[in-house]
């Protein structure tokens, strides 16, 4: 048995008749060749004969399988242990995460399939939507890729073809088919392939609707032929076979403005019913908890994608606790990494209560979520860094809120560049 060469001559699969450039690998024997799809095939048939249709030797890397005794209460509670608040979010993640891997261990038992529980999450940029994701990979010991809807366009206009997607997937878990096709993919800036207007132009697309057509088959689950290597820059490469019914996809997005839609909706629904005397108090503040699937539509996405992301969860904006919560909580709190850090040097690093609280307040000032924290920190950390390393007469280090407050302001440039960020 060898690999065929590459020369000009026209090879098939002897048992599928499949050209050898519609083949991944064509393995020719003395008279004849085999594909890798009817290798696996005839392993099957061998197993199925001579096994009893189990596996020679199960595999193990890419088989999962969720412990029994995990309950959607307890992937909550992990989720409470790296993700501030969050609370709603994370119970419908929850829920939808455990039903997503029942649904793999059940199979299909009386004609009853249970369908794929995709997730959207709508929130503030950081907001914790990307580390839910992610945490919750890590709990399930599953392969996760984020990638960026805004870099996908449909094909024909510059930019990577939806496929790609699941390349990303691929290279997390060394192209291992079987472990990719149980994993978790987020798909950041889902709002941003929003249709624009609601009238769909007839001559073309520019606005995003293509990519989320694209996108429909994907997250339903169908058979997916992908670029190992992503992208359009190695149109030689070989086409790998993905099947995505067993992948979770969970897309987020900020969806800017979105508010406008739920107050317009539901200032007309308030009028609307009443019940006895009382008037249904809404809460302004934030109005992405009344969020329903209608306004993702008025947003601008298409009611076929909107049909294949079933579980919509909306995650809430961070005020001043919060913030500060997540300086020193989770489990790799910034307070936590800076105080090992320091640690390393035999430094004793303390934070008194009101610097805590001068830092989530830059944050909140920034807008940028709890990812604003990271980069206040470092502005506020560095010259220490720098410094107390070279110093062997320094065993305590204490940051209050006057030394967070003169390294803040005497860093003017770097305050700009994060305004401006
Ligand atoms: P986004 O909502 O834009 O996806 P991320 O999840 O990427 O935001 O959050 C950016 C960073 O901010 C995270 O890496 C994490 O450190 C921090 N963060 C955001 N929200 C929370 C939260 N609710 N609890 C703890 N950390 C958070």
């Amino acid at each position: 048995m060898r690999r065929t060469s590459n020369n000009r001559q026209n090879f098939r699969c002897s048992f599928c008749g499949r050209d050898k450039s519609e083949a991944l690998l064509l393995i020719a024997g003395i008279d004849g060749h085999i594909c890798e799809v009817c290798v696996d095939q005839a392993v099957e048939i061998v197993e199925e004969e001579l096994y009893g249709g189990k596996p020679k030797e199960p595999t193990t890397s890419s088989e999962f399988f969720m412990p029994e005794d995990i309950r959607p209460k307890d992937i909550k509670t992990h989720l409470d242990e790296y993700v501030i608040g969050q609370d709603a979010a994370k119970k419908f993640l929850s829920v939808a995460v455990y039903n997503h891997y029942k649904r793999l261990q059940q199979g299909v038992v009386d004609e009853v399939e249970i369908e794929k529980s995709n997730v959207i999450f709508v929130g503030r940029t950081g907001t914790g939507k990307t580390l839910l994701a992610k945490t919750i990979a890590r709990f399930l010991n599953v392969p996760f890729a984020i990638v960026d809807a805004t870099v996908f366009t449909e094909a024909g206009y510059v930019g990577e073809d939806v496929e790609s997607i699941l390349s990303r997937l691929l290279q997390v878990c060394d192209y291992d088919v079987k472990a990719a096709e149980r994993g978790i993919v987020y798909i950041d800036e889902i709002d941003k392939v929003a249709r624009k207007g609601d009238n769909p132009s007839i001559t073309r697309d520019v606005s995003g609707e293509g990519v989320q057509q694209a996108m429909l088959k994907m997250l339903e689950g169908t058979d997916v032929n992908v670029p190992p290597q992503g992208g359009r820059k190695h149109p030689e490469q070989k086409l790998v076979r993905i099947n995505t019914k067993n992948i979770l996809f969970i897309c987020g997005g900020a969806f800017d403005g979105i508010e406008r839609l739920i107050a317009k909706r539901v200032n007309t629904q308030v009028i609307g019913f009443k019940s006895g005397d009382k008037t249904h108090r809404v809460d302004k503040e934030n109005l992405l908890q009344y969020i329903t699937q209608q306004d993702l539509k008025a947003y601008g996405l298409i009611p076929e994608l909107i049909g294949r992301l079933p579980v919509l969860a909306y995650l809430d904006p961070l005020d001043l606790d919060a913030m500060r919560q997540i300086l020193t909580e989770p489990r790799n709190a910034l307070v936590k990494q800076y105080k090992r850090l320091f640690e390393l040097e035999q430094i004793d690093l303390t934070f008194t209560d009101d610097a805590l609280t001068y830092i989530a307040e830059q944050a909140l000032e920034f807008k940028l979520g709890a990812r604003g924290l990271r980069s206040i920190c470092e502005i506020i950390m560095t010259d220490a860094m720098f410094e107390l390393p070279s110093r062997n007469d320094v065993f305590q280090f204490e940051v209050t809120r006057a030394y967070a407050e003169e390294k803040i302001t005497g860093s003017k440039m770097m305050v700009m560049k994060l305004k401006a960020a």
